[in-house]
């Protein structure tokens, strides 16, 4: 558990990514997607875990179908303060290209978190502004050092669907940061006031 690899990887002169540090553990567990837009587009998923974010690439997004299992790269922990960050990361820099917080939240584990993510079999729930309902987390596999493979599975259950609707990657694309003119998000983690962009909206 530590942040040498996130820091190896990086020229913090250079990119606007925070070095970061071991946090406290939180009273929740929080979560982050991070859409990146860097030489392949892929959605970085990211969940609080020991005072570090577990990461994992995730090349297609997450779906709603159930049917789609999607790769999950994992690899290296990543600093809690990494969460909200969003940005352009510069030309010649590792991930260099654009970064957005796509979805954040809290997830809560079935069971240990610490021992399922051991085992590579993770259940959770997360309680997000795009992603809500049961997930599984899934190593295939052997246990290995660096890359290896999992798969990002929505559970059945209310939040569940298929065909276009579960494309949730397409379907809401906007940003979740809590931009200029947004009402900012206490630190217990109350949602901040309803974004523009939200479709429940009624209207004035
Ligand atoms: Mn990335």
């Amino acid at each position: 558990m530590s942040l040498e690899r996130y820091w190896e990887k990086r020229d913090f002169r250079k990119t606007p990514e925070p070095r970061g540090k071991m946090a406290k553990p939180g009273e929740r567990l929080s979560y982050f997607v991070q859409r990146h837009d860097a030489r392949r587009l892929h959605y970085d998923f990211r969940l609080e875990l020991d005072g570090t974010l577990k990461s994992w690439v995730i090349p297609k997004g997450p779906s709603l179908d159930p049917k789609d299992k999607r790769l999950a790269v994992h690899v290296e922990d990543h600093p809690l303060s990494y969460g909200p960050f969003e940005g352009e990361i510069p030309e010649g820099e590792y991930g260099a290209g654009s970064v957005l917080l796509w979805d954040r939240g809290y997830w809560t584990c079935e069971g240990d978190p610490a021992a399922g993510y051991r085992k590579g079999h993770l259940k959770f729930r997360l309680d997000g502004e795009k992603l809500s309902g049961g997930w599984a987390l899934v190593r295939m596999g052997k246990a290995a050092d660096h890359n290896e493979n999992w798969l990002m599975i929505k559970e059945n259950d209310a939040y569940s669907t298929s065909g276009p609707q579960a494309n949730i990657t397409e379907l809401r694309p906007e940003s979740v940061a809590d931009h200029a003119g947004d009402t900012p998000r206490s630190k217990s983690g109350a949602k901040a006031a309803k974004r523009p962009q939200s479709v429940k909206r009624s209207p004035k």
